[in-house]
């Protein structure tokens, strides 16, 4: 038998965490990296948040999981923060992005199909998006690398670049479409911001086809960008239906999907579920997280930081521009784009006690905790240079 007992869909890289704390993650070996992946943008407090700890544990000790059979009272008052804070009429709750999206893709259609419209199935997704890995989710991206060798591409989903917008326009205009699913900043693709006048052109165009519009935040969300959602830099781009997870739960497994009443008029009872979705724990943390998140003040700080790391590695992009292409993203979605191997490029990262993700395009991806302070963003540029450095050298000896 040569598998692996874990399933090998994945390359783990070498360090085995114990424990962590604020933005710092420490290895068995007694290794002390900054982490600057926060568990793919999910750890948006750091690691041991005191109060996320305290949310948990005293959960732990009453009420584990009842099933959405009952009330779970924890997700009326989320569900009402949520809506507070969006265009958001109501809310479910799921396990984690994929699930979220799950939600969104079956609310699309059904909403055509309780208005009278079944014919109304296609979903526009775009080149270079990430939705999650369920059978829907990778049709709904389409791209081949998680499509192939999975049989045949499901029906009903049609995958366009975001810089055709007239090819965008006509198909949204197409009898048949049902939503447009789309990342407001494209996390996984290389962290890929698009303008407020491309959300806000694509959302005048599915108003007025009357198709829905889904905007996946699940990366892009809960702070990440320096706002509570990145739409909301700006005006009149709000979607009709929202996928959030990673950060939702401060690193704890949820995921939500929010809509307006109308995208949600389909959703009627039986018309979806999940045993495990928004359970009493779940609910316990990202309760917490949120109020944390929200609190006056709490994301200024995260729009300075972030401010502060992204000078910081354009300082070093332009010290280095046989190294560095270009660097991008919004707020503490960074992605720098390389010249040689990204893959390679976070293995030395790491040589150098910095913890960086990889990102489609050739990027390397910045997802620090959001409440990462000035002085280790500072950090982070500075061993992100010595990464770039050892990276020069090695990739100089590598062509010779
Ligand atoms: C991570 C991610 C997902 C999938 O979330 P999972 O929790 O891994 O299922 C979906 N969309 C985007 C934009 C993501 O970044």
């Amino acid at each position: 038998m040569s598998i692996s007992p874990l399933l090998p869909v994945y390359n783990r890289a070498e360090p085995v965490f114990t424990h962590g704390e604020g933005a710092w993650i420490v290895a068995d070996d007694g290794r002390r990296f900054l982490d600057c992946v926060a568990g793919i943008a999910t750890n948006a407090l750091g690691h041991a948040h005191p109060r996320l700890v305290d949310a948990l544990t005293r959960q732990a000790g009453k009420l584990w999981h009842i099933s959405n059979v009952f009330r779970v009272p924890g997700q009326d008052e989320l569900a009402k923060k949520l809506i507070a804070a969006t265009f958001a009429d109501t809310v479910f709750f799921a396990n984690s992005g994929t699930e979220a999206i799950e939600c969104a893709l079956k609310m699309a259609r059904k909403y055509h199909a309780a208005k009278g419209r079944p014919e109304r199935i296609d979903v526009i997704g775009f080149g270079g998006s990430f939705h999650g890995r369920s059978y829907a989710a990778v049709n709904a991206s389409g791209n081949a690398a998680y499509l192939d060798g999975f049989g045949p591409r499901l029906p009903g989903h049609i995958q366009l670049s975001v810089d055709d917008l007239p090819a965008l326009l006509a198909a949204i205009a197409a009898p048949t479409t049902a939503a447009v699913i789309v990342e407001p900043v494209q996390g996984e693709g290389g962290a890929r911001a698009l303008s407020g006048e491309w959300l806000q052109t694509v959302r005048r165009a599915c108003t007025e086809a009357g198709v829905l519009l889904i905007h996946d935040e699940v990366q892009s969300g809960m702070g990440r960008t320096g706002k509570l959602f990145a739409h909301q830099w700006f005006d009149d781009a709000a979607p009709d239906i929202m996928a959030i997870a990673k950060a939702l739960g401060g690193g704890f497994p949820v995921g939500a999907c929010v809509a307006t009443e109308d995208a949600a008029s389909g959703m009627t009872a039986g018309a979806h579920g999940s045993t495990f979705g928004g359970n009493p724990l779940a609910m316990a943390v990202a309760n917490e997280a949120f109020d944390l998140i929200s609190a006056p003040g709490f994301l200024d700080q995260t729009v300075a930081a972030a401010a502060r790391l992204r000078a910081g590695l354009e300082d070093v992009a332009a010290r280095h521009p046989e190294l560095v292409v270009d660097v991008r993203g919004k707020g503490m979605l960074i992605g720098v784009k390389l010249t040689g191997n990204n893959r390679e490029f976070m293995a030395m990262a790491r040589e150098k006690l910095l913890l960086v993700a990889g990102g489609g395009d050739n990027c390397v991806r910045l997802l620090p905790p959001l409440n990462l302070s000035e002085a280790e963003a500072d950090e982070a540029v500075a061993r992100f240079e010595a990464t770039l450095e050892l990276a020069g050298e090695r990739w100089a000896k590598q062509a010779a």
